[in-house]
């Protein structure tokens, strides 16, 4: 898969060089680019925002270096998806990340700011497969946070980069419902004991606890689950 990075401080990206997304590139599974949108400003000043039209608060992202941008990223003749990151978004949901993990390319759009003048995103429309993507209902200062998430979120389910795919099947949000606790040695810490029947041995009964478990936790945790 190809994934670009669009955004005026592309160094937020480097840690996509560590760990598995590392040894992904390094295996040439994933291709990633982060680009500076300052390359695509024409002024001495290398501007990318200005005022609000209507007033208001704060400035808005400049159409004209996105546009060059996407001219020069988009691949002629393919139909990248281009994830422009707001929280005024659709939610990023694992079901959200296996859908884009099919994908041949992706092109990661980081505001900053206001925001991007929503003109970027119908224009895109033209050229690209638009998802405006929220990773949760609070603001931050920049999309390149959100893109990183989303990027290792969805990454981590390509064939290759994770290296036992097993560990993928009983994740949390995999099934609708949240994972049971784990444990691991030794049996006794500080007085806490591993639940006695992850000790026994008895397949089955370990099963079935799991399940009982994975149900108290959403209900606790995300009773909006359950409802779904
Ligand atoms: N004025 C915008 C609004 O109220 O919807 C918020 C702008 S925010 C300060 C600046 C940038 O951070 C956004 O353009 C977006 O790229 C990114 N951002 C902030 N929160 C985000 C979230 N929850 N999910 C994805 N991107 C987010």
């Amino acid at each position: 898969m190809k994934i670009d990075a669009i955004s005026i401080f592309p160094e937020f990206f480097d840690v996509l060089g560590l760990s598995l997304l590392g040894k992904a590139q390094d295996q040439k599974i994933i291709g990633f680019e982060a680009h500076d949108l300052r390359k695509w400003t024409s002024d001495k000043h290398r501007t990318v925002d200005d005022s609000p039209y209507g007033g208001g608060a704060g400035m808005v992202m400049k159409p004209e270096p996105w546009g060059d941008a996407f001219d020069e990223i988009f691949p002629k003749g393919q139909r990248p998806t281009i994830i422009f990151t707001t929280p005024a978004g659709i939610p990023f949901t694992q079901k959200l990340a296996a859908d884009l993990a099919t994908r041949s390319h992706l092109v990661f759009a980081c505001g900053r700011y206001e925001g991007i003048d929503q003109r970027v995103v119908e224009h895109a429309g033209a050229q690209a497969e638009v998802l405006e993507v929220s990773i949760g209902d609070y603001v931050l200062n920049g999309g390149e946070v959100a893109a990183i998430a989303m990027i290792e979120a969805i990454c981590r389910l390509i064939p290759g980069v994770i290296g036992n795919a097993e560990s993928l099947i009983e994740e949390s949000h995999n099934s609708g419902l949240l994972e049971y606790p784990s444990y691991t040695k030794p049996a006794s810490w500080r007085g806490l004991e591993v639940p006695e029947i992850l000790l026994s041995g008895h397949h089955a009964e370990i099963e079935k606890w799991r399940n009982e478990q994975s149900l108290l936790r959403t209900k606790a945790n995300r009773p909006d689950l359950l409802a779904e």
